[in-house]
């Protein structure tokens, strides 16, 4: 794999940890702040460090930030700052913006504007521990799109013993289970008429309201 340049701008905690991910799997990283303390906290961590305001067009094209293959803008806070650094980018032709959106309207900016991928972190977080406080048997929930999603399951009292034919899932709740996991095994082609163990866990997809149903009735 063709090691990819990152650029990261804002280095809060989201784009912080981003910063530090990437470096750890060995990704050169350019990270970049308008603050001297984030930076430097930064300086040992990341490949560079620099301070600017990515605001200013000039500051961006003096560290050649078109040559880099994908910028993360993590600003917070500031939603012009974000909305101006995006548009900066799209304009100087950086092929991969993914921009840290703060509430709806901004990710309706950042999507007209060109953003090639706009992330929620706080609201797909907080999503997913809603459903894992509705039932401690569903672990996680990942959106696939804005009506489908992917939900983990531990097998509740309700499956145990019974088979994905028995339950009949698919006709009943129209979702579809496309893996279970046995303690570390995975077994992706899981048989209709086998029976559902204690601590099983079944990956679940469908749309959102169907798999509401499902865990409503067997989770
Ligand atoms: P998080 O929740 O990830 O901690 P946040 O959503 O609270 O962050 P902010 O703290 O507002 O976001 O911004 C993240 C970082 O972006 C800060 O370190 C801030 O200094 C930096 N930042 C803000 N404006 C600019 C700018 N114009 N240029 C460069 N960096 C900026
Ligand atoms: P269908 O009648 O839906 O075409 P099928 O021919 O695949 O089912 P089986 O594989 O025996 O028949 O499954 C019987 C029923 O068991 C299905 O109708 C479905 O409700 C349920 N089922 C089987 N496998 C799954 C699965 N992976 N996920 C959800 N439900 C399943
Ligand atoms: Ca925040």
């Amino acid at each position: 794999m063709k090691k990819k340049e990152f650029a990261v701008i804002g280095l809060g905690r989201f784009g912080g940890s981003i910063c530090r991910e990437l470096s750890f799997e060995g990704m050169p990283v350019l990270a970049i702040d308008i603050d001297v303390e984030k930076v430097n906290e930064f300086k040992n961590i990341a490949s560079h460090a620099v301070i600017l305001d990515s605001t200013d067009e000039d500051s961006l094209k003096d560290i050649g930030i078109s040559n880099f293959e994908h910028v993360i803008v993590a600003i917070g806070e500031n939603i012009q700052a974000s909305i101006l650094t995006t548009v900066i980018l799209k304009d100087l032709g950086v092929s991969r913006v993914t921009v840290k959106a703060q509430n709806d309207y901004h990710e309706k900016i950042l999507h007209k504007i060109g953003a090639d991928r706009i992330v929620h972190p706080e609201r797909d977080m907080g999503k997913r521990l809603a459903h894992n406080f509705i039932s401690n048997n569903i672990l996680d929930y990942l959106e696939l799109s804005d009506d489908h999603s992917i939900a983990e399951v531990k097998v509740g009292r309700k499956m145990v013993g019974k088979s994905l034919a028995e339950l009949d899932i698919r006709a009943n709740y129209g979702c579809n289970v496309v893996a279970i996991k046995k303690g570390n095994e995975i077994n992706v082609s899981p048989q209709a008429n086998e029976a559902l163990q204690t601590d099983d866990i079944l990956i679940v997809i469908g749309a959102d309201n169907d798999l509401s149903r499902f865990e409503k009735h067997l989770v």
